[in-house]
């Protein structure tokens, strides 16, 4: 691992596996929001849409 993100701080798994809803989620790749299930093995992006707009 060679990759040093300024400020340091890891982007956590943003929620279970939207395909089994197992926790065990681990970056996959090198996308930052590119995620891995360690229990179904599907790998998938979580893409932000929007941020704190209601309506
Ligand atoms: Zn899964």
């Amino acid at each position: 691992m060679s990759e040093d993100a300024p400020g340091g701080t890891r982007q956590l798994p943003p929620f279970h596996c939207p395909y089994c809803g197992d926790e065990e989620l681990t970056p996959h790749g090198e996308s930052a929001d590119a995620w891995r299930c360690g229990a179904c093995l599907r790998a998938f992006t979580v893409r932000l849409i929007a941020t704190g707009v209601s309506r």
